[in-house]
């Protein structure tokens, strides 16, 4: 079980209220979504991403794909620093970003990664042309998703699965595409036995989540709490 985020205050999610369903709204527009709920994404200026380093191929965004790490962050402080070392070693590989669009840490931070119109990267054998690419930070073969983590991971794949008009059953980890053992077995157990599923939809159903990018001082001030280890 995750050890580290048991005592952390989650307030900082804004639950504004559940609306009824409404048309779809672009990605980020926050007044019109004023009467449902968001989640900040933490912009990449604030947890200190370069800027991309090669050009990027567009795709449309047909599946989600979720991921783990595959490193046990033994302190979530540590989880800005770990993504600005995944982007070196992702650049330095070849490609043109971190692999990932978004990633969430243990405390279910979420944080912007290459562009969605941008296809994702990846060292397994599969075409991610399609896919939108969540990782998780942890090593799920060794440590149990945390539920902050797991509740923010539902919040982007429901806004996804909405605004991309995506099918829930194309929810799905890595290792339905590659050999990997990727998103690791407690993150896959949860997608193979419907839970994350049945929470997205449920979400959905209530009225959707909207993502606002938290940039600027605010994006700033919250990634120093978390490397704080206050956040
Ligand atoms: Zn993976």
């Amino acid at each position: 079980m995750c050890t580290d985020c048991r005592q952390q205050d989650v307030s900082r999610r804004r639950f504004i209220g559940t609306g009824a369903a409404g048309a779809l709204v672009p990605l980020l527009n926050a007044a019109a979504w004023a009467d449902k709920g968001a989640d900040d994404v933490v912009c990449r200026a604030a947890w200190g991403a370069k800027p991309p380093s090669g050009k990027f191929k567009h795709h449309k965004i047909e599946r989600v794909t979720i991921h783990h790490s595959g490193v046990v962050l033994a302190q979530n402080r540590d989880a800005p620093a770990a993504l600005r070392g995944a982007q070196a070693y992702h650049q330095d590989s070849g490609f043109p970003d971190i692999a990932y669009h978004f990633m969430i840490d243990r405390h279910g931070h979420i944080y912007k990664g290459r562009p969605r119109w941008a296809r994702g990267d990846t060292f397994t054998e599969y075409p991610t042309k399609g896919h939108l690419l969540l990782m998780c930070e942890g090593n799920f073969e060794e440590q149990d998703i945390s539920s902050q983590q797991l509740a923010s991971l539902c919040d982007v794949a429901a806004w996804a699965t909405r605004l991309f008009d995506i099918p829930i059953g194309r929810i799905r980890g890595h290792r339905d595409y590659a050999a990997t053992a990727c998103p690791g077995e407690d993150l896959y157990r949860r997608l193979e036995n419907g839970s994350i599923k049945k929470r997205v939809r449920r979400r959905n159903e209530s009225g959707g989540i909207n993502l606002e990018q938290l940039c600027g001082k605010k994006g700033k001030r919250l990634v120093h709490r978390i490397e704080m280890g206050t956040d």
